[in-house]
């Protein structure tokens, strides 16, 4: 049975995107996305409808503002960076251009400008903007409400668990602010933007969870976020167990944390390093807090989405980011298939097989140069800390063609007086299976290889990783991944050059065993994993590690894993 399938008819199933037991009450919504058709005014009315655009914003900015009280730093960037969209002054430009030039009601142009936009972003490849366009979606829906002065939006009591098809970060937000409980979404996978605001709030989520809209109904309910079911109008008895199992998650939860400052060792003694993904400059604070040392994967493609590609932008991003962090910082490349800025993301038939990461980069030398630039300079300036991750390397060359760029740079940048690093670290995402094949090869060329697994499962296992029909084929797990994770690890080891994982099955307990007992020692991860992970991984010791290694190896499906998994942690 697939795991979206219904269990029985009192039980919805999906994908756990956040652990965690909600009990209350169900309320199911079926939130549709708001269609605009257009309409013409006379010139008589531009003056009205340039201001209804202005007040509009206004409006929608004071709304968005007031969310950031009560939002810890994840989510709060999220908000900062709808602000950001919302002021942003190509934005501003075509709304009144739609508006002064073409007579356009000052709704439909709002509507406009954003389906443009995100239709763009559609097309670009790029799985974090597929992620985000849900958010731009909300936003153009909500910005049409206030300018038509439509009041719609709905409240929900404490402890509600709300069933619906897809929700926006900021609707996700204020459901919380009111007492949300719990969140069981049609859409969406675990990656998706509300999936990762619910981890920040500790809000117990599943996605992907077939027609649940059509199955649920207003009862109360159990929603088991780690298990990704939700148990409509539940018996007195299983009421009470999940009353027990709550009380031992709570207790666990004070535990977990009192790990976090104990040495990083397995039982053996070997150490292990786990380290933070991080996107936006207000997570930083997650790293005390999780006593991260190290950024494993710092993705920058959040300063395109906000516009913040200049040199000086870069620099100053950069720069707050390695003063946040007291080891190293691993600043991954663009990782987009198109820059937004000058509307060069081309139409292309099979977007994740297309311009994406250093394909890209290569062709956009302006984009790519300044980037280098403003890392090798922060380098110079912060010796052994920066290292540089190329994404999407699917053949050697590519990395040549980067050294060179980068050479030239550091000797043009000496020359003007700036320090430089010489011996700056650089690596590769191995994210597509001819890279990890050929990873020995690579490794050759390169100080260090960073496995992106949520990438590489997409290409092994040819299932787009943000498709909910094909979802249940998005296996982390399967044993072809644990295959070519084997074949990088050994090129690692034969060559002397360091592994890491940064994909999320390094974050999921599973997962990090294996990949332990693989020899790789370095695991990045959502913040928030490390105390989870830190107490599976202290708990075993190598030969442990290693003979669960094995056995994922010798698996033929991802249940046998699942069960080989469970079975060896019992024993
Ligand atoms: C990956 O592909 O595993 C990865 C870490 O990168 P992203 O999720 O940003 O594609
Ligand atoms: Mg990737």
């Amino acid at each position: 049975m697939s795991e979206t399938e219904s269990v029985d008819h009192k039980t919805i199933s999906g994908i756990s995107a956040n652990s965690g037991i909600a009990v209350g009450n169900i309320v199911c919504i079926d939130n549709k996305r708001r269609k605009v058709l257009p309409k013409s005014i006379s010139e008589t009315e531009i003056d009205f409808h340039l201001k209804n655009f202005k007040e509009g914003r206004t409006t929608l900015i004071t709304e968005l503002s007031g969310m950031l009280d009560y939002l810890d730093a994840q989510s709060g960037s999220i908000i900062e960076t709808q602000k950001q969209i919302i002021l942003d002054a190509e934005v501003e430009k075509r709304v009144e251009s739609l508006i002064q030039d073409h007579l356009f009601s000052s709704d439909y142009a709002v509507y406009k400008t954003f389906c443009d936009f995100i239709e763009r972003l559609k097309e670009s490849g790029s799985e974090l903007f597929q992620q985000r366009i849900v958010d731009l979606e909300n936003l153009r829906d909500r910005f049409i409400d206030v300018i038509c002065d439509d009041k719609k939006s709905f409240s929900i009591e404490k402890g509600t668990i709300l069933v619906t098809k897809e929700l926006s970060p900021t609707e996700l937000v204020s459901l919380h602010a009111n007492g949300l409980s719990g969140l069981v979404m049609e859409k969406g996978g675990i990656t998706s933007h509300a999936a990762l605001i619910a981890q920040s709030l500790e809000i117990p989520c599943i996605v992907s969870a077939k027609n649940a809209t059509s199955k649920a109904f207003n009862v109360k309910g159990i929603l088991d976020g780690r298990e990704g079911i939700l148990i409509l109008d539940p018996e007195k008895e299983i009421l009470d167990k999940y009353k027990i199992k709550l009380e031992k998650l709570k207790k666990t939860q004070r535990r977990l944390l009192k790990n976090i400052n104990e040495p990083s060792l397995t039982k053996s003694g070997t150490e292990f390093f786990l380290s933070a993904n991080i996107e936006f400059e207000s997570e930083l604070g997650q790293l005390a807090k999780y006593n991260a040392k190290s950024i494993g994967l710092l993705r920058t493609e959040g300063l395109l989405f906000s516009n913040k590609i200049g040199f000086e932008d870069q620099v100053r991003f950069y720069e707050s980011v390695l003063s946040a962090t007291e080891g190293s910082v691993t600043f991954r490349l663009f990782d987009v298939g198109g820059d937004k800025l000058n509307a060069k993301i081309p139409e292309e038939a099979n977007p994740f097989l297309g311009w994406r990461g250093i394909r890209m980069l290569l062709d956009e030398k302006d984009l790519l140069e300044t980037q280098l630039k403003a890392l090798l300079i922060c380098a110079g300036k912060n010796k052994g800390r920066v290292k540089i991750l190329i994404p999407m390397v699917s053949v050697e060359e590519e990395i040549f063609e980067l050294k060179k760029v980068i050479a030239t740079l550091q000797k043009d940048l000496s020359g003007s007086g700036y320090k430089i690093d010489k011996e700056i670290a650089l690596g590769a995402m191995i994210e597509v299976p001819s890279a990890a094949l050929n990873a020995e090869n690579l490794a050759r060329h390169l100080d260090f290889m960073s496995i992106g697994t949520n990438d590489l499962t997409q290409y092994t296992m040819a299932v787009d990783r943000g498709n909910e029909k094909i979802c249940s084929l998005y296996q982390q797990q399967h044993p072809s991944l644990w295959k070519l994770i084997k074949i990088t690890a050994e090129a690692s080891l034969k060559t002397n050059t360091e592994i890491a994982v940064c994909g999320e099955l390094a974050g999921n307990v599973l997962g990090a065993c294996g990949l332990v007992g693989l020899g790789i020692r370095n695991l990045s991860m959502i913040p928030n994993a490390i105390p989870r992970i830190k107490e599976e991984l202290i708990s075993h010791d190598d030969s442990e590690l290693k003979e669960l290694a094995e056995s994922f190896l010798a698996a033929s499906n991802t249940t046998q894993i699942k069960e080989i998994f469970e079975d060896w942690r019992v024993h």
